[in-house]
């Protein structure tokens, strides 16, 4: 049953695990504002730009081998494209991955994310492991954001599908112990201390997992499933990722495209050429068709995710073209295994 379209009939228990997170996010903003200035929050010149490395960082992977399964499986099995809202409901979920690979320090578009806080626009990041390890603070702010839902998106950014076995699972569950590392972090700390209600406003844990190059197989879509995560794809590309998209070009296909439960994917990581530009300009002319912006997992609350067995951009089998580009590279540029030293350290992950 080849990418077949399957309505999923799942959404109640992700509703259930979705609406009070919703309900308590709003507590988030004033543990926010005591541990960072608006000065702190904002965009910084230089950060957008990502930093090739003459050798590739030696940064801590942290060891999953420890860890157990999940105690539920995810909700939805399968990779959800989109979400079937009932009638009359404009809902259209924006998403920006965070994607870093071995041979760079990735950036942070601050003027996307300024934008968004400018015109309380809710988003989701997709956050690779080893970005969120480059960039605590920030994953912290965005983390405290009661606008904000963080999912995860490989350590690495590997290509899944040419990994097995506990490199598979060190990709898809390494980013849930970054995540979970930082949060524990940013409630430890001093200005934190009188904001634990907000705090417990953070999901212990994402929910959410983007497969790197929106590429995936079974035993992918089966790893994610049982450590708890639901694969999200997208069925609005802005094609960002190229230098030649205009903002006026991402902004027409976002206006153009997005339809009621539509998920919108783009890139906050310098890699997204004009993709801060063209918010000013779609962000508006969406509102006035009558969308309203919510996070995925809002979205995924809101009616019936649409799940297909595979992953792909615009059409079946359009990123399998990275088995023969990318990936093999990317594969090949990491250790097989996690060093002894990393071994010791056996992080565990909230429940
Ligand atoms: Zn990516």
């Amino acid at each position: 049953m080849s990418n077949r379209h399957l309505i999923c009939c799942a959404a109640a228990l992700a509703g259930a695990l979705a609406a009070p997170q919703a309900a308590r996010a709003d507590g988030r903003a004033a543990l926010q504002a005591a541990c960072w200035a608006p000065s702190a929050l904002a965009a910084r010149p230089g950060e957008r730009t990502p930093v090739r490395l003459s050798r590739p960082a030696s940064m801590r992977v942290p060891n999953v081998a420890g860890v157990q399964e999940a105690p539920t499986r995810a909700a939805i099995a399968g990779a959800v494209r989109r979400v079937a809202l009932p009638p009359g409901r404009k809902l259209v979920a924006l998403t920006f991955d965070l994607c870093e690979t071995p041979g760079e320090t990735a950036g942070y578009d601050g003027a996307i994310v300024d934008y968004l806080r400018s015109q309380r626009i809710k988003a989701t990041f997709f956050a690779g492991g080893q970005w969120m390890a480059s960039h605590k603070a920030r994953t912290g702010q965005l983390l405290s954001d009661p606008l904000f839902e963080i999912g995860t998106h490989g350590w690495a950014h590997r290509n899944t599908r040419l990994l097995g076995g506990a490199e598979l699972k060190r990709e898809i569950l390494a980013p849930s112990l970054v995540y979970a590392a930082i949060r524990t972090e940013l409630g430890q700390a001093q200005c934190a201390a009188p904001h634990a209600a907000s705090f417990s406003a953070i999901p212990a844990r994402p929910a959410l997992f983007r497969f790197p190059f929106g590429a995936c197989n079974a035993a992918g879509l089966q790893a994610a499933a049982d450590h708890g995560l639901v694969a999200i794809q997208w069925d609005v590309s802005t094609g960002d990722p190229s230098p030649g998209q205009s903002a006026r070009a991402i902004a027409d296909l976002m206006i153009r495209n997005a339809r009621p439960g539509s998920i919108i994917i783009a890139h906050a990581n310098g890699r997204g050429y004009h993709t801060a530009a063209a918010l000013p300009l779609a962000i508006p002319a969406l509102k006035a068709k009558g969308f309203e912006f919510v996070t995925v997992s809002e979205l995924l609350a809101a009616g019936k995710p649409v799940v297909t067995d595979t992953c792909y951009d615009s059409r079946p089998g359009d990123t399998d073209k990275y088995d023969f580009l990318l990936g093999r590279r990317l594969s090949s540029s990491l250790p097989r295994e996690p060093s002894p030293d990393h071994a010791r350290a056996a992080p565990t992950l909230p429940r």
